[in-house]
Parts: C-alpha cells; structure tokens; sequence
C-alpha cells in the first residue's frame, strides 16, 4: 500500500519502447551530444533514521526526438567503446552544477553525487575542470560526492591515488559505487581517501530474505562504520529491506521504495510525499529477523 503511495507520486520513466529493437548508433551518440540531447535525471537520498532528504544523484538520460527517453545502460557502453565517455560525463556533471545553482537559489543546499567515467581518473585534468566548474556555478565541493567504481581505478592505482588525493583535498566527497562487484576492493578502501561506501544494488535486493546477502551487507555497513565511511544502500524497493537496513544502521537509502529517478521539476511534488509517506512508515513498529 505504501509502496503503492510512493509509486502514484513518481513520474513514470517514459521509457523508449519502440527503440528497444533498434541498435543505437554511434552517430546516433555523436549527434546527440552535438545536438544537446543527453540531460541528468536526479534520485533522492534519503537518511533510514529521520527520513531527512540528504542528497541526489544524477544519472544520464538521453531525450531521443524519436525514441524518447533512453536509459544509460544503453549508451554508456557506446559511449565508454568509442572514447565518448568523457565528453558524455562532462556534460552531464556541468549540466547537473548547474541545476545544483539553481537550487541553492531557492535555498535548496544538498549533496549532488555524480559517476565519474572509467577513463575520467587517469586522463585529462579532472581535478581543475570540476573545480572550474564548481567556482563557475558557485558550488562548494563539499556538497559534491563523485562516484567511482573499483573497475576504474584498477587500471591505474597509483594515477588515481593521486587524482583521488587532490580531489578529497579540495574537500569532495568520493564514493566507491556498485561496492562488492568489482575487484581488490579491500585493497583500494586501504588505499584510496573514500568518504562513502555504496552497497552494490545486487545485494541489497531482498536482502531480508537470504542469508548470504544478509551477511554481505552486514559486514559491509560494519566495515563503513569502521573505516569511519558514509553506508548507502543503492536499489531499497520494499518496506522490508527498507526497515532491515534502518535497524542495521546503514545510513543512506536510495531506490525506487523513497525515490525513482526523476526530472527536476518533479523533486519538489515527490519531497512533499515522501515526507507523508516517511511519517506513515514511523508508525509501525519495526521487527525484522
Ligand atoms: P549507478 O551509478 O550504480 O546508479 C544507480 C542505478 O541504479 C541507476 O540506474 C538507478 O536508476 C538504479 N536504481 C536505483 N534504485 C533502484 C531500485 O530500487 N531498483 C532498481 N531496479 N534500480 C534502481 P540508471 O540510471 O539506469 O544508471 C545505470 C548506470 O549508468 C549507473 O549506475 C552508472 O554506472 C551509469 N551512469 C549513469 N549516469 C552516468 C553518467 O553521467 N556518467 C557515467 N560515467 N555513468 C553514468
Ligand atoms: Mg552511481
Ligand atoms: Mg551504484
Ligand atoms: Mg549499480
């Protein structure tokens, strides 16, 4: 019912059907970034113990003019083959700044996460571009958390100890994303200055319900807690895994049980449900286990 609740309030991903059969194109990907067609939708973040909105994260999406909107699983990799993938993250981080701008305008001042690209860390000058942009934009790089996942800094650990380093110091904040599904990760948490750990989206499904990912996301959250990092659960669909991570203590919610991915219009209509159906949740009592 309360999942239902939240659903009526989320926009429905008007998801390209009719492109589903068709292989995109490289000129395709090169035209639309030409064109301007690719844009960050953003997914609130919410905290398990108060509910509070603590931040987004903005996931490309590419407004096709026939296809309509097209999800990141089926360009990135386009994108990643043909040394697109740089120039795709860029205009997605200047595009979602920018929105950050116009929020802290209206007196809206939250963390924005945004994926860095496998290639990002080891070429070009990311480092001075995002602190260009941020200084454009008017944005402290402390509200800014970049995402990287293991795959992208085992290419070159000690280049993107290095970038990672001067990034934390200029004070954003770095996640290591889709945790538990890449490789060496103890190694890299050892090694790299993280900040937030993001629980991979496979283990945290159903996690109620399995024994095996019980103890995954159990020793996760605890070695977060430990290594004195932020927890975020990434892919919370249901009321169980929701309230099976509150009483862990993970610290950060994201999926599709607080929040889809939406446009920015939407965030403002979606807080204001959330916070009715957060206040409904606190009135059961919580059992899990
Ligand atoms: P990610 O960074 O791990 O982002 C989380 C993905 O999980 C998003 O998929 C989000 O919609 C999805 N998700 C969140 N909660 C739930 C849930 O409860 N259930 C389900 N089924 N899914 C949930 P999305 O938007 O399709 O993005 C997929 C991936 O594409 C991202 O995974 C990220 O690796 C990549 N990506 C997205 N935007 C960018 C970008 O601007 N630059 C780069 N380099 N990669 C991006
Ligand atoms: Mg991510
Ligand atoms: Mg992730
Ligand atoms: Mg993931």
């Amino acid at each position: 019912q309360l999942k239902q609740l939240i659903e009526s309030w989320s926009p429905q991903q008007e998801l390209a059907k009719k492109e589903e059969g068709h292989r995109l194109s490289l000129d395709e990907l090169r035209r639309a970034l030409e064109q301007d067609q690719l844009l960050p939708w953003y997914q609130p973040k919410v905290s398990f113990s108060s509910g509070k909105w603590v931040g987004m994260e903005a996931l490309a999406r590419w407004q096709h003019p026939q296809y309509g909107l097209i999800p990141p699983g089926r360009f990135i990799p386009l994108a990643e083959h043909n040394g697109l993938i740089d120039q795709l993250t860029e205009v997605i981080i200047s595009k979602s700044l920018r929105d950050g701008h116009l929020w802290e305008e209206t007196g809206l001042s939250l963390n924005l996460s945004m994926n860095l690209s496998t290639t990002s860390l080891i070429e070009g000058d990311l480092c001075n571009s995002l602190l260009d942009q941020c200084q454009r934009w008017g944005i402290n790089p402390e509200l800014i958390t970049l995402e990287v996942t293991e795959s992208s800094f085992v290419q070159d650990v000690g280049k993107s100890l290095e970038v990672l380093t001067r990034l934390r110091m200029h004070g954003f904040g770095l996640s290591i994303d889709d945790f538990g599904t890449g490789y060496s990760s103890m190694q890299q948490l050892a090694l790299l200055p993280f900040t937030e750990l993001k629980l991979d989206r496979s283990f945290v499904d159903h996690c109620y319900a399995d024994p095996s990912r019980q103890a995954i996301i159990e020793s996760s959250i605890e070695l977060a807690r430990k290594l004195g990092l932020k927890s975020v659960a990434e892919g919370v669909e249901d009321e169980m895994t929701w309230r099976f991570l509150t009483e862990l203590g993970c610290d950060v919610c994201q999926g599709f049980f607080s929040a889809r991915p939406m446009p920015p219009c939407e965030l403002k209509r979606w807080h204001a449900a959330w916070k009715e159906s957060f206040h409904k949740l606190g009135g059961t009592a919580i059992t899990v286990h």
